[in-house]
């Protein structure tokens, strides 16, 4: 199938057309990529828009319950939903914290969703580009919402955060001093944190994990994007569909209010940018590591350093030089 009619049945919704197109864009076949390419640049044209919203937590918190749950409560409000996730685990193992297919069966049979699990063995630049691309796709798909999961280790919640719109913390009822277990940097790019499990016996201890999160949340420097009262904390029970709607309106509200202060689009072009700027990044760097010269010369100033006859900034300086860049 060509280009054109790839992109064609994309427009048109077809999950299968989609599917493929997401292969082509996680291959790291030259070939491959540039069709990838082709098939961006020609889907880059349509205006459609989905809210994408980031989601990290740890395994176990209760991610994919969650992502079932209210993915399903926004299908059934007639919303088409697609998952997507950014594995960082498949990078050194080669085994993933996603990628289990038995993860929201019931979501994966609904015709409105559309769930793909992040493919494995690649390094991180890799699984941004490749999520970046899948989002693009989804959204040319007429997907309205598109959920980007993610577990919170590394430096993945920042790239799921840098393409979002809305950037989601599920968090575990915990007691008091786990609280100091979650980074400062992640509580500051959250948008919304949703202290899940919040049912049973654990519901006393979520609502009083909530109110500490709430309070940490207070201390942060309010942002200028934002309304009165964000980021703000909620209690949820994901397996009970608990405060699922109360969440979504929330996450409305915020977006809502950013589209009406123009923070929504302006937000949208400075990661457009900054993704244009990784890619190009990105695409030097492969460069560098492809070209059999260039390699022998990194090896060979590397060792002048390592031997203490040049100096890092001095080394480095004089490769880029090399490399016509300095
Ligand atoms: P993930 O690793 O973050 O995707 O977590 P899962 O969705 O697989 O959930 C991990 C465990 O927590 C499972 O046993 C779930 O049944 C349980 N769980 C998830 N959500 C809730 C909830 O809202 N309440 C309770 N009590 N358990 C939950």
């Amino acid at each position: 199938m060509d280009t054109q009619e790839l992109a064609k049945r994309i427009l048109n919704g077809e999950r299968r057309a989609l599917a493929r197109a997401i292969t082509l864009v996680e291959s790291g076949r030259a070939d491959h990529r540039a069709q990838a390419v082709a098939l961006l640049d020609e889907l880059a044209g349509h205006k459609r828009q989905a809210l994408r919203i980031g989601l990290s937590g740890t395994p176990g918190v209760g991610k994919s319950t969650f992502i079932e749950s209210f993915g399903m409560m926004l299908t059934a409000q007639g919303l088409r939903v697609a998952v997507l996730a950014v594995d960082p685990s498949s990078a050194r193992t080669g085994g993933s914290i996603l990628g289990d297919k038995t993860r929201m069966e019931r979501l994966s049979r609904d015709p409105n969703a559309f769930i793909r699990p992040s493919p494995s063995q690649t390094e991180m630049g890799g699984v941004a580009r490749r999520t970046r691309d899948a989002v693009a796709l989804c959204e040319a798909a007429g997907f309205d919402i598109v959920l980007i999961e993610t577990v919170g280790v590394g430096q993945s919640e920042t790239v799921v955060a840098q393409m979002s719109d809305l950037f989601i913390l599920l968090l575990a009822p915990a007691g008091g001093d786990e609280l100091q277990g979650v980074k400062r940097g992640i509580m500051e790019m959250a948008d919304i944190i949703l202290v899940n499990k919040a049912d049973g016996d654990l519901k006393p201890t979520a609502i009083r994990t909530c109110a500490d999160y709430a309070g940490a949340l207070r201390l942060l420097r309010k942002r200028p994007q934002d309304p009165e009262f964000f980021p703000k904390a909620l209690t949820v029970s994901a397996l009970e569909e608990d405060g699922l709607a109360k969440a979504w309106e929330e996450m409305q509200t915020l977006t809502g209010w950013r589209r009406e202060h123009g923070h929504f689009d302006a937000c949208r072009a400075q990661q457009a940018r900054h993704w244009f700027e990784e890619e190009v990044r990105l695409g030097l760097l492969a460069r560098l590591e492809k070209d059999p010269q260039m390699r022998a010369q990194l090896a060979e100033l590397g060792q002048t350093v390592a031997a203490g006859q040049a100096s890092v900034s001095g080394a480095a300086a004089d490769m880029l030089r090399r490399l016509g860049a300095g």
